[in-house]
């Protein structure tokens, strides 16, 4: 799955009521791509073995709460963002991290500490979407991206089949069907862009197989999307049926133009 701005394109023609979220998206890809190709080094004090060892004792390759990063490139790319989009308070917010009042990397460790998806408010009358937070987020992506590809096979060969991300720890953003291994299901990591697979007909966060206790709900007739939830562990994954996407997509836009769906789980009591 490509990110070709001409598929980004597509999205906002689709999706009129998203147009902000999608536009916002495409320039951090136009960013993202600038800094990846200047930022190519490993921020992380990680190597093959330590690696394998985390895997092998179900732990992710990061773990933001404790594990050591040097902040310096991240903290750029961050600045970088802030002057692209300037939300409310970035004037402010780029003077007082250049003057060390405030710092990136208490910033960016706490924003991991907020569970999925915690920026999208349930309340009608907040803002649904916390710009700030999804940019202090996306400035740690380029680098967590590198670990990806760094660590894709032994991510594969450990058989991870959890639902938090082997890479960064946090919950899978979203999953989606395939038509060809019906037994499979897979979930995404929109931070680190990561894809693995899962048992299909299983909870990925609480291992329940009891079919009592899962379920699904759809919005409408839209048949792409579908929230599947645990009644045991009370958690929702959005699900996309990508044999009912007849063009291209791109997962990170698709979790964003699905944000009503969070907010629906949420109301419901998911999370
Ligand atoms: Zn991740
Ligand atoms: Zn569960």
């Amino acid at each position: 799955m490509t990110k070709g701005l001409q598929i980004i394109n597509a999205y906002i023609e689709e999706y009129p009521l998203y147009h902000e979220f999608i536009k916002i998206l495409k320039d951090v890809f136009i960013l993202r791509q600038e800094s990846a190709s200047k930022h190519k080094e490993n921020i992380f004090p990680l190597d093959e073995k330590t690696a394998e060892q985390k895997l092998s004792a179900g732990n992710s390759l990061v773990n933001m709460n404790q594990d050591a990063f040097s902040p310096f490139l991240p903290q750029q790319y961050f600045l970088e963002l802030l002057t692209m989009r300037n939300p409310g308070s970035a004037e402010d917010i780029k003077r007082k991290l250049l003057a060390g009042e405030l710092d990136y990397e208490e910033l960016i460790r706490k924003s991991f500490t907020i569970p999925k998806a915690a920026c999208i408010a349930v309340e009608e009358d907040d803002e649904a979407f916390d710009l700030l937070d999804f940019l202090l987020k996306e400035s740690m992506h380029p680098f967590f991206a590198l670990l990806t590809q760094e660590y894709k096979a032994l991510i594969a060969g450990s058989k991870w089949s959890k639902g938090r991300c082997p890479v960064c720890g946090q919950e899978a953003s979203l999953s989606f069907l395939k038509t060809e291994e019906e037994g499979k299901r897979y979930l995404f990591c929109a931070q680190c862009a990561l894809e693995w697979a899962v048992n299909r007909i299983q909870c990925p966060f609480c291992d329940n197989e009891k079919q009592q206790k899962l379920g699904f709900f759809t919005i409408g007739n839209d048949e792409k999307y579908r929230v599947y939830i645990c009644h045991q562990c009370k958690k929702y994954i959005k699900t996309i049926d990508t044999r009912k996407v007849p063009g291209q997509m791109d997962l990170e836009v698709e979790n964003l133009i699905t944000l009503h769906l969070d907010i629906l789980a949420r109301k419901e009591g998911y999370f």
